[in-house]
């Protein structure tokens, strides 16, 4: 009997007992092709041997020094690299483990931030529906996915959601791409207006929404006019890239593909590539000298922040990503992934986009591909077809059903930046063959809109 307290406590897991590459291997010897990277997170693959050196170099040195005490030759180096590909003023990096506690600092930071300036007043987040920004209770408060927060309402801080910008399902007919992006753009204004404008905190997104929608990008000038709303208001725009940044859409930060730079932003998931924990929050030197200048004490902090061994690691995986070029062989196998997705499910009957940006990829399954209805939740198709895909050695991370009012099923990519023109040739088929098997087993009448 197994004593780990497991994710789903009705389907125990395999054992995984080697990485490959792009392959997952589990104690039986069955092969997995790792198509969501987890959850976005292996993005160099499973067995990097220079993440790997990395990792045994540093922890023969020196494996751990509270930050109480000690900054680390590897903290100081990742913060370096970090901030030379950074967007905008980006100018300081606080170290975390993972990403909701990346997001966690975020929030609490834009609150310092108000108090250290004078502005105690301002403590209101805006968010938006179908957003996902951690588990922990403060940002569960905030994010917009309904599923995840249900249970635990009672116990949430308030917070506002506005509309995200999702073209597929929110642009209406007749409507141009540009006045749908400002139209919900302008959402942000109009909230900050409802609220009271000198009492907004922050607006937090996602600059490629991830796992509550599958690889939502924005549309062009919605993040600029976004961007200015916010600057209007003295509003913190937040983004979150825990998921999509550290090279995934093809730049090592996704915002830097809409011309524009938060004030603090979150990043996980790929900065470790899943060999070590590790996240980060990055804010502007404006930001920090207030509290350079003030309190001289961020009243926040974690026992692991600034790991030696987590930043060696994250600092091997960013030089990959940035010098090694893993980042822009990101951009260019998207593009090849996108065109094999495409040829693939273009004209299937039960696909109603295909969308992302590199190697950020989503399908949304709906009944009919010209009224866009989705299929009823009670199928679970999502779950069905991750099922399948596993059985079929396919990793891949499909999601929906119960959100937000019923969206629909996705499914999501993010494959690690090494695989190769056949591996997206593997990932299709399975993934097709996953997806036909389970739409074969429901009833007809259940795919008719
Ligand atoms: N923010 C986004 C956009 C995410 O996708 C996730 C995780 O999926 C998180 C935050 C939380 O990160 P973690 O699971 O590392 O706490």
């Amino acid at each position: 009997m197994s004593h780990v307290f497991p994710r789903h406590t009705k389907s125990i897991p395999p054992l995984a007992a080697l990485g490959e590459g792009c392959y997952l291997i589990d104690e039986t010897g069955k092969r997995y092709f790792d198509g969501s990277g987890g959850a976005a997170v292996s993005c160099l693959g499973h067995s990097d041997p220079d993440v790997i050196a990395a990792i045994q170099e540093q922890v023969g040195k020196l494996a751990f020094a509270h930050t109480g005490f000690f900054s680390s030759e590897p903290a100081e180096d990742l913060a370096n690299l970090l901030i030379e590909h950074a967007p905008g003023a980006l100018d300081r990096v606080y170290f975390v483990s993972g990403g909701s506690e990346a997001m966690e600092s975020a929030l609490k930071l834009a609150r310092q931030y108000f108090l250290e300036i004078g502005e105690p007043q301002r403590r209101h987040v805006i968010a938006r529906r179908q957003s996902y920004h951690g588990n922990t209770l403060g940002v569960l408060a905030v994010g917009g996915n309904m599923w995840r927060r249900e249970p635990f309402s009672p116990l949430l801080m308030d917070a506002s959601h506005i509309s995200p910008c999702y073209e597929y399902r929110g642009r209406a007919e007749g409507e141009t791409a540009f006045d749908y992006s400002q139209r919900v753009a302008n959402e942000l204004e109009a909230e900050i207006q409802r609220l009271g404008p000198d009492s907004v905190m922050a607006f937090v997104a996602e600059p490629v929404v991830g796992a509550t929608a599958g690889a939502v990008p924005p549309v062009a000038g919605y993040f600029k006019r976004v961007r200015e709303i916010c600057d209007q208001y003295g509003v913190l725009l937040i983004l979150d890239e825990v998921m999509c940044g550290m090279g995934r859409t093809g730049t090592l930060f996704a915002c830097e593909q809409d011309g524009i730079a938060p004030n603090i932003t979150a990043i996980a998931k790929g900065l470790g590539a899943g060999y070590q924990p590790i996240g980060a929050m990055l804010c502007t030197d404006k930001i920090y000298s207030a509290i350079e200048n003030g309190s001289g004490f961020f009243q926040h902090g974690h026992t692991y922040i600034g790991h030696p061994v987590a930043a060696a690691a994250a600092k091997a995986v960013v030089t990959k990503l940035t010098k090694g070029g893993m980042a822009a062989r990101a951009m260019d196998m998207g593009g090849r992934l996108q065109t094999a997705l495409e040829d693939r499910f273009g004209q299937h009957p039960h696909i109603g986009d295909i969308r992302g940006r590199g190697l950020f990829r989503g399908l949304e399954l709906v009944k009919d591909r010209e009224t866009k209805v989705p299929f009823s939740p009670e199928l679970k198709l999502h779950a069905k077809i991750k099922a399948a895909a596993f059985r079929a050695g396919l990793i891949c991370y499909p999601m929906g059903g119960t959100v937000d009012g019923n969206i629909g099923d996705h499914v999501l990519l993010a494959p690690p930046f090494i695989l190769t023109d056949d591996q997206i040739g593997e990932v299709v088929d399975k993934l097709s063959g996953a997806i036909d098997t389970v739409l074969a087993g429901i009833p007809a009448t259940d795919k008719r809109a």
